[in-house]
């Protein structure tokens, strides 16, 4: 008889959290200590969502989306999870740039960049002082018609260079572009800018197990392989979730699942306005990714002048079309080494690629295995440019796909953040459709990466919260910096 991961749980629950990425994760955690009864449903046999990481044969672990994140990581961490996982957050100060305009290496704070700029690129102080004080403070009331494009261009007009150094790291780290609002941009920088950037020392396995812990101490009924199939709304309001085929009633839902998912699938356009439905249905999806987990043999260091990130590109120009094609140009190493996880011998490198789901999907196994192949050898192949030797220190290589993130994590087209912008104001319009639903997860590109999903998952649980308490919510503008 198949295993029932449901045993013993609750008929009843006063909040149902379906998905345990940072948002879910964090909003189940917040609502356990407000006092509520919390069952928090994860698919997958493992917590983390994208915030996750694997292991193979040999003792070798790899983490997904360990790449860096802003500072302001340490304090929600401390407010909203416990002061042992803020305390194990560190700078990673050495961040390189390899590109036919230029190469440099840089702690990748404000201080540094603008340094760089004036001595390097030959922009007048005045300008880089004026561009970063316009970048902090661009926030949600501003016209969000203007571009990223458009606000580079005010700033440093014909300088791709500048534009590049300024715009490539974010596009890796949340997929957006020059197209996208110039407010998105702006956010997510100055977030960068502040401090630098950073990483969580031991590795996402311990963050996640150290996240279990305190969702245990705060009484969290966590429950994996829970696939949550369907929502009931009755007279306008959240009644069930049907999780493996149980229905379990509750007061709220937050849903940390895909948002284009929480209404088309777990809901039904039926239960939502006409007008709300047409504009769920304009968001658009953000990109996926490509990755390559590479390990060294146990005990080959890797030479620390590598770096902790690398963002690498042969391109002759920034373009957003270049970082997306399947024709490989750019790519961001993640170095880890022992210091990574504290007392281990190994050495990782994890190259990552934006992509296009529609390049990976509708393959024959045989095509889908060739092509990963393809990526993993063009990968090493790349690399030799910055580690000769690389192929004979190799003990383990592997490669992941738009469709492996699908697979893992449920993201339609496995959209690596979420959805583009719009999707924050349609995720947060929800519950004013269906009286006690909410959605905490990737939508666009302040409410994404670690630190945007932490502190959504705070933002809804203090909805939920005053929901449930028959009080005012929260607004989002206050997390955005
Ligand atoms: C390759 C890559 C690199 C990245 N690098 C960085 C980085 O360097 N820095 C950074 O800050 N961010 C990075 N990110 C982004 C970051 O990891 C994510 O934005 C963040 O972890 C998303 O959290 P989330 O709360 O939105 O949930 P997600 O991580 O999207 O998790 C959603 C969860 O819901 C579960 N779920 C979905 N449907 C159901 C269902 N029906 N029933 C039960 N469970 C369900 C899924 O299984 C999943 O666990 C990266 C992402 C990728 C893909």
């Amino acid at each position: 008889m198949a295993k029932d991961f449901l045993k013993g749980a609750q008929d009843y629950y006063d909040v149902v959290v379906i998905g345990s990425g940072l948002a879910g994760l964090t909003a189940a955690n917040a609502l356990a200590k407000q006092g509520r009864s919390v069952l928090l449903l994860e698919q997958h046999y493992q917590l983390g969502g994208m915030a996750t990481w694997f292991k193979r044969a040999g003792g070798h672990i790899f983490d997904i989306s360990l790449h860096g994140f802003p500072v302001g990581m340490i304090k929600s961490c401390r407010r909203y999870w416990t002061r042992e996982i803020a305390d194990s957050i560190v700078q990673l100060k050495n961040i390189r740039f390899d590109n036919p305009m230029f190469s440099l290496s840089t702690t990748f704070d404000r201080d540094d960049f603008t340094r760089q700029l004036v001595e390097k690129f030959h922009v007048p102080q005045e300008q880089v002082v004026a561009f970063f004080d316009a970048a902090r403070a661009l926030n949600f009331y501003d016209d969000q018609n203007q571009t990223t494009g458009e606000f580079f261009q005010k700033f440093f007009p014909g300088r791709e260079d500048v534009i590049r150094l300024l715009m490539e790291p974010i596009t890796y780290a949340n997929g957006s572009t020059l197209e996208d609002p110039a407010v998105s941009y702006g956010i997510v920088f100055s977030n960068f800018m502040s401090k630098g950037v950073f990483t969580f020392e031991g590795g996402t396995d311990r963050l996640i197990g150290l996240m279990k812990d305190e969702l245990a101490r705060n009484g969290v009924d966590v429950r994996i392989r829970s696939d949550v199939e369907k929502l009931h709304v009755r007279n306008g309001k959240i009644e069930a979730a049907v999780i493996n085929g149980r229905t379990i009633k509750c007061g709220c839902v937050v849903s940390n699942a895909n948002l284009k998912s929480t209404i088309f699938k777990l809901v039904g356009e039926e239960h939502f306005d006409r007008s709300f439905i047409d504009e769920a249905r304009a968001v658009r999806l953000n990109n996926s990714s490509c990755q390559v987990y590479i390990a060294l043999k146990p005990g080959d260091h890797l030479d620390e002048s590598n770096g902790d990130l690398l963002f690498s590109s042969t391109a002759p120009l920034f373009r957003t079309e270049a970082l997306l094609s399947r024709d490989v140009t750019s790519r961001t190493y993640s170095f880890y080494y022992p210091r990574t996880r504290p007392g281990s011998d190994r050495s990782m490198i994890v190259s990552s690629t934006n992509a296009n789901y529609s390049d990976w999907a509708g393959m024959s196994d045989e095509e889908y295995a060739a092509e990963k192949n393809d990526l993993i050898e063009t990968t090493l192949a790349a690399l030799e440019a910055y580690i000769p030797d690389v192929r004979s220190r190799i003990q383990y290589v592997e490669a992941s796909t738009p469709k492996t993130f699908e697979h893992y994590t449920r993201h339609i087209e496995g959209a690596s953040f979420g959805t583009k912008f719009e999707g924050l104001a349609v995720s947060r319009a929800i519950p004013q459709q269906v009286s006690g639903l909410y959605h905490a997860g990737s939508v666009g590109i302040i409410m994404s990466g670690w630190l945007g999903a932490v502190n959504y998952g705070v933002i809804v649980a203090n909805d939920v919260d005053a929901y449930l308490s028959g009080g005012r919510p929260a607004s989002v503008e206050s997390f955005a910096s």
